[in-house]
C-alpha cells in the first residue's frame, strides 16, 4: 500500500471557514489524504482565505510567496486557494502567483476531489461557481472518527442584507438555509462522535428558514429540535443580525436550558446617520430596545458585538454616539475594526475618514470595550457556572473549559475528563480567564 498523501490546511477568518476546512479535509480524506500540521511535508497545501478586510486578503499573497521554495524542492506539491479571496479574486490569484494550481470558491467545495485529480495531471483548475446542487449533501460523509467536545455546524450561508461596507453577499452569495433534517442528522452524528456542544453557524444565522416537516422552520424551532437530541448538552449560534431577532428566538433564550446565555449581536455603529449609510436598517434606539427585551427574557445573558469605526463620513460626533451606545449596552466581549475599503462595495466610493482619526477612535473604543469586558468577567467571581472541559491545563491536575458565558475557566485538582460538564464556583478573575473550583 502506498503511503497516504498529506494535506496542510491553513484557515483564516471566521468560524464558517473553520467548519469549511474540516469538511474539505474530510472530502480529500476520501481521496487518501491525511492532515499534517506542517506545510513542509505536505503533498497539498490549501489556504482557506478571508476577504472581509484588506489586511486579511493581503496575508494570503505573502503566505503563498513563502511556499516558493517548497514547490521548487517538491514539484509534485499542489497549492490551492479556497474561501472568500478565491471567490472574489479568482483568476487574478493565478496571475499574481503562478505557483497556485487550484482555486476553489466556498460554494464548490464538494467538487474539490475532482479538482485535485485534475491538478495532479498538471492542469490549472478554477471553480468559483454558485452551483445549484447542495454542497453540504455532497460533502456529507463525515468519517466516524472521535472528536473533541465542541463543534461548529453551518445551518445557513450567504447574505441578502448588502451592508454598504461588506463583501459577504458577493463572496458567499445569496442567503440559503439548509433543510432541518440534514442539520439534525449531522448533529446526531457529531454527538455520537463525542461532541457535547454545537455552535450553529451562518452569516445571518437568525434569518434561518430551512425546510422542516411542516414548512420552513425558524432558528428557534430548529434549536428546540436540537434540544431533544440526547447527549447534546449545549447549543450556541452565531452571527445574528438585529433585524432578524424574532420573538420566538428571544423566548428560547429564556426557556431552553441547552441554549447558552451568550449572544453575539453586531451593531456596527451608534449613530443613526452612519447606520443608515451602512444600510443596516436598524437604529441605535431599536438595537438598545432589542437588547432590553433579550435581557428581560434572560437577565444574565452575555452580549457580544461587532463595531466598525472610521466608516466613510463618520464625524467625531457620530463616533461619540457609538461610545454612548457601548456605555448603555455594556458588552461582555466585542470585536472592533477600523473600516477597510473593499472594492466593489458601495462605501468604497465615498469620502474616506482620515486614517489617523480612525486609529485614534479605534483605540478609544477598544479601551472602553476592554474595560467592560473586564468588569463583566470580574462579576463572575463568586458565581456558580457550568463548565465544559476541553483540554488539560498547563499545570498538573488542571483542566480548562468554557463557561456557559464562553469565558475560559481553569480548574485545579480536577478529576474530570475532556467532554465532562461540571458545576464550578468561580474564585478569581485573571487577565484572560477565570479560575474556579468544582462544586460537590
Ligand atoms: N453578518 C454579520 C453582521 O451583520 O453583523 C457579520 C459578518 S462579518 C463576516 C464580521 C464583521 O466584520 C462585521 O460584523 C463587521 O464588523 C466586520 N466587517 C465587515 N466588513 C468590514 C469592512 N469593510 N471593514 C471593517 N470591518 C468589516
Ligand atoms: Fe455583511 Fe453581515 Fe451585513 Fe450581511 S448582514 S452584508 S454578512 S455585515
Amino acid at each position: 500500500m502506498s503511503a497516504p498523501k498529506k494535506l496542510f490546511i491553513k484557515t483564516y477568518g471566521c468560524q464558517m471557514n473553520v467548519y469549511d476546512s474540516e469538511r474539505m479535509a474530510e472530502a480529500l480524506g476520501g481521496e487518501g489524504y491525511v492532515e499534517t500540521k506542517s506545510p513542509d511535508d505536505a503533498d497539498m497545501i490549501l489556504l482557506n482565505t478571508c476577504h472581509i478586510r484588506e489586511k486579511a486578503a493581503e496575508k494570503v499573497y505573502s503566505e503563498l510567496g513563502r511556499f516558493k521554495g517548497l514547490k521548487a524542492d517538491k514539484p509534485d506539491l499542489k497549492i490551492g486557494v479556497a474561501g472568500c479571496v478565491a471567490q472574489a479574486e479568482g483568476e487574478e490569484i493565478m496571475r499574481r502567483q503562478p505557483l497556485v494550481d487550484l482555486v476553489v470558491g466556498p460554494q464548490s467545495y464538494h467538487r474539490l476531489p475532482e479538482m485535485e485529480a485534475k491538478a495532479r495531471t498538471g492542469e490549472k483548475v478554477l471553480d468559483t461557481d454558485f452551483p445549484e446542487e447542495d454542497k453540504f449533501e455532497k460533502l456529507k460523509n463525515r468519517p466516524k472518527a472521535k472528536r473533541g467536545p465542541t463543534a461548529f455546524l453551518t445551518v445557513q450561508e450567504g447574505c441578502d442584507k448588502f451592508c454598504a461596507f461588506c463583501v459577504v453577499p458577493y463572496t458567499r452569495g445569496a442567503e440559503v438555509s439548509r433543510p432541518a433534517d440534514r442539520i439534525l442528522r449531522e448533529a446526531r452524528d457529531l454527538v455520537e462522535r463525542g461532541v457535547r456542544e454545537i455552535t450553529l453557524l451562518g452569516q445571518n444565522v437568525n434569518a434561518y428558514h430551512g425546510a422542516g416537516p411542516n414548512g420552513d422552520m425558524t432558528l428557534a424551532q430548529l434549536i428546540w429540535e436540537l434540544d431533544k437530541v440526547d447527549g447534546l448538552e449545549r447549543i450556541r449560534f452565531t452571527t445574528s443580525h438585529p433585524n432578524d431577532m424574532q420573538d420566538d428566538l428571544i423566548e428560547a433564550h429564556g426557556a431552553c436550558a441547552k441554549l447558552m446565555p451568550y449572544l453575539h449581536l453586531p451593531v456596527q455603529a451608534g449613530s443613526d446617520k452612519i447606520l443608515k449609510r451602512m444600510n443596516r436598517a436598524h437604529t441605535a434606539e431599536s438595537y438598545i430596545r432589542l437588547i432590553e427585551r433579550i435581557r428581560a427574557a434572560r437577565p444574565d445573558i452575555l452580549i457580544s458585538g461587532d463595531f466598525i469605526v472610521g466608516f466613510p463620513e463618520e464625524t467625531e460626533e457620530d463616533f461619540q454616539a457609538t461610545m454612548d451606545l457601548v456605555e448603555e449596552v455594556k458588552y461582555g466581549t466585542a470585536y472592533s475594526f477600523k473600516y477597510s475599503t473593499r472594492p466593489g462595495t458601495p462605501a468604497a466610493e465615498r469620502a474616506q475618514v482620515d486614517p489617523a482619526a480612525a486609529d485614534d477612535r479605534l483605540q478609544r473604543l477598544q479601551a472602553l470595550l476592554t474595560q467592560q469586558q473586564r468588569e463583566v468577567q470580574d462579576s463572575m467571581v463568586g458565581r456558580e457556572v457550568g463548565v465544559l472541559f476541553e483540554k488539560a491545563g498547563r499545570l498538573p491536575g488542571q483542566m480548562v473549559g468554557k463557561s456557559d458565558y464562553l469565558h475560559a475557566v481553569h480548574v485545579a485538582d480536577c478529576d474530570r475528563n475532556i467532554g465532562d460538564l461540571a458545576r464550578v464556583r468561580i474564585v478569581s478573575s485573571g487577565p484572560n480567564s477565570l479560575a474556579g473550583e468544582l462544586i460537590g
